[in-house]
């Protein structure tokens, strides 16, 4: 399909799946990879890529990158380096033959909010539309710090004009 804006940056158009999903199915090894490192950055956010891939519209993810050297990070926003997840993004990858491939972004929210902000909207808005990505279908996971001071992970997905809530397992 072609890009949003209508432009291809190279001579022939890229692929850009589309993936609807009912289920985020994240390892376990990988959910506490995001409680540790959440935790880690109080009072600040941190966050990452999301990597996987897709079995009977369930989104498997097996793998998360982290904020990287270059991150910045502050108690209301969050900047992943991004030269640094497209690294890491390749090896998984490459490793896997392309098995394993980019699902969305993740970050905390230690401030105990559950739902996407509008910066993570516009966020989500830019990513479906980039031709860069590759995936018009993005999954956001918001790792919550909630009242009592633990932390859960939440799923939305970005369809169409807008994120929708989605089951999340960890497993
Ligand atoms: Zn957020």
């Amino acid at each position: 399909m072609p890009p949003a804006d209508g432009k291809y940056e190279s001579g022939r158009p890229e692929m850009t799946r589309e993936a609807m999903i009912n289920i985020v199915r994240v390892s376990a090894v990988a959910a506490d990879k995001i409680f540790q490192q959440a935790a880690a950055y109080l009072p600040s956010e941190t966050g990452g890529i999301l990597v996987g891939y897709e079995l009977d519209a369930n989104a498997i993810i097996t793998h998360i990158i982290s904020a990287g050297p270059s991150g910045q990070h502050a108690p209301g926003s969050f900047m992943r380096d991004g030269a640094y997840s497209q690294v890491e993004l390749e090896k998984l990858y490459d490793n896997s033959e392309g098995e394993l491939n980019y699902w969305g972004e993740w970050h905390s929210h230690p401030r105990t909010f559950p739902l996407p902000s509008n910066v993570d909207r516009s966020s989500m808005a830019e990513i479906a539309m980039s031709q860069a990505y590759g995936l018009a279908t993005p999954i956001l996971v918001i790792c919550e710090r909630q009242q009592n001071r633990g932390w859960r992970l939440l799923a939305f997905q970005w369809c169409g004009d807008s994120l929708s809530p989605r089951e999340l397992v960890i497993e």
